[in-house]
């Protein structure tokens, strides 16, 4: 996906360039509605920061059973974020409509190997924060829910919308739920198709906490595994 994504990227970049696309979408940002606000906050609340468009209809809320995301979730040590079938709960948006406010200084990356998702979590505590592709021109975070902190009183639910998808459950640990997909049904990744080529047209992949604006490389060096230390993280 992260090579397909950066190749759409690129294209559909040159295309704004040329066809003067840059003008609508930069208009369409001031057109939008009033955009909320949701806090982001790691487990110790050292790293924080805030979220815009963080609504039902402004991404999709996913559970992942990966074996990838369950090693990710092992590398920090942190199988509590897992569900009892091993699923990750995943809120896909945009990179441009987050951003680190305080204790940027604790955000940390990591690769499970050098062709993997670029995964960001905050070293202090080693609460996940967000799932990105390597190439800073794709519109795409996957923000793990345990690093968002709902208003007081309102649900991960409310603000998120229902699980839509429970996806790549052949890695599920035990019984996966009734309604998860076995891997990624093409209807879900034309949805994601859908949502990347949108996102391009309107430049929502930066502003972006994790890639530098102008030399578009990671704002930290991310740590890569070696295949044996990532296999050693994953589900047997
Ligand atoms: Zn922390
Ligand atoms: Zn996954």
């Amino acid at each position: 996906m992260d090579s397909v994504a950066s190749r759409l990227a690129l294209a559909i970049h040159h295309v704004r360039a040329v066809s003067g696309l840059m003008v609508p979408a930069a208009c369409l940002r001031y057109t939008r509605r009033m955009a909320t606000r949701v806090d982001l906050r790691c487990q110790c609340g050292a790293l924080r920061g805030v979220a815009t468009d963080i609504a039902p209809d402004q991404g999709m809320h996913i559970v992942c059973y990966c074996d990838d995301c369950q090693a990710f979730a092992r590398f920090l040590g942190r199988d509590d974020v897992l569900d009892a079938s091993g699923g990750t709960a995943i809120f896909q948006t945009r990179p441009a409509h987050l951003g680190i406010t305080d204790g940027g200084e604790h955000l940390r990356c990591m690769r499970l190997s050098d062709k993997g998702m670029l995964r960001w979590y905050a070293g202090c505590c080693r609460t996940p924060i967000a799932n990105t592709m390597s190439s800073a021109r794709v519109p795409f975070a996957g923000v793990i829910t345990s690093f968002i902190a709902p208003p007081e009183g309102a649900s991960k639910e409310k603000l998120l919308g229902p699980v839509i998808a429970k996806l790549m459950a052949k890695f599920a640990l035990g019984q996966p739920p009734v309604d998860a997909h076995t891997t990624t049904p093409v209807s879900f990744g034309l949805r994601i198709v859908k949502f990347l080529v949108v996102g391009l047209v309107q430049g929502k992949a930066s502003p972006s906490p994790f890639f530098d604006a102008h030399t578009r490389t990671p704002v930290v060096t991310p740590q890569v595994l070696s295949p044996a230390e990532r296999n050693a993280l994953r589900p047997t």
